[in-house]
């Protein structure tokens, strides 16, 4: 791997210890985090090979232990304001969004693992982790789009209080909750996920990253380039197939996530080899 070009340059430098600036309400990241050198995001976790629940603490702590640069999740809010982690509208036939926590968790994972909120998840996630950051999605709301903003803001509060602001990059497909974690936090890595936005927009936006489905780039070849050329992070959903992890580990993603993340790995090493 030519670390001087600054392949899949996943390193990211941010800062912990969050304070509020004086006489503003916008957070500063603080304290220096490196995550794994490789562009490797395990898509809900690495929970694939091992038959694991996807979205599990479980899938979790396999990316962690696998030494991805990230794993994925998904947050929605129930219907009396609990954050979890669950990428359908719905768990065990119940909507989300419509139901109280205690009712969801009356059912299990098929690990025997309890639905887990939030808070459970981000500290699974800065507990022996030095190497893979927590790529947040967070769920537009099927209710409202101000119920997405306030989901937006609690997700942010919460990984605030637990001091684990400087292991996340936020994603979502709703554009405002960006925007607003980027008003509150500007350091913050935030992705979007919708690809109807140039990487122009994106800068000018002040959005840090795009992470498109792989079908906008190829009808977009140009946006690679001008994502690099403006300082925006490239990710890309989701690659299973190893022809496709060599064409995006050869145009220097940054990030590629994937259900695959040991056949990933794999061809990083194996494009290292090439070089
Ligand atoms: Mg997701």
């Amino acid at each position: 791997m030519n670390k001087s070009k600054g392949f899949c340059f996943s390193i990211s430098i941010l800062v912990s210890l969050v304070f509020i600036s004086c006489g503003s309400n916008k957070l500063t990241i603080k304290d220096k985090m490196v995550f794994a050198d490789n562009c490797v995001v395990a898509h809900r976790g690495a929970w694939k090979k091992m038959n694991l629940p996807q979205n599990s603490i479980a899938s979790l702590k396999r990316t962690i232990e696998l030494k991805c640069t990230g794993s994925e999740f998904d947050v929605r809010m129930t219907a009396d304001d609990s954050l979890v982690i669950n990428h359908d509208t719905e768990f065990n036939n119940l909507t989300i969004e419509k139901t109280n926590y205690a009712d969801l968790i009356k059912f299990q994972l098929s690990n025997g693992e309890k639905l887990p909120t939030l808070r459970e998840y981000i500290k699974a996630g800065i507990e022996n982790n030095i190497s893979t950051r927590l790529v947040c999605e967070i769920k537009p709301s099927g209710i409202s789009k101000e119920r997405g903003s306030i989901i937006g803001v609690k997700v942010v509060e919460l990984f605030r209080k637990l001091h684990a602001l400087n292991k996340v990059a936020f994603i979502s497909f709703d554009y405002d909750i960006l925007k607003k974690i980027k008003e509150l936090i500007p350091t913050v890595s935030t992705q979007y996920l919708e690809g109807d936005k140039s990487p122009e927009q994106l800068m000018v936006d002040g959005i840090s990253g795009a992470d498109y489905h792989f079908s906008v780039y190829k009808e977009h070849p140009d946006w690679i380039e001008s994502a690099k050329k403006n300082k925006i992070t490239l990710n890309v959903w989701t690659i299973n197939d190893s022809a496709d992890m060599d064409w995006l580990i050869a145009n220097k993603f940054d990030f590629i996530t994937t259900n695959e993340p040991e056949l990933l790995l794999e061809r990083i090493k194996f494009s290292a080899v090439l070089k």
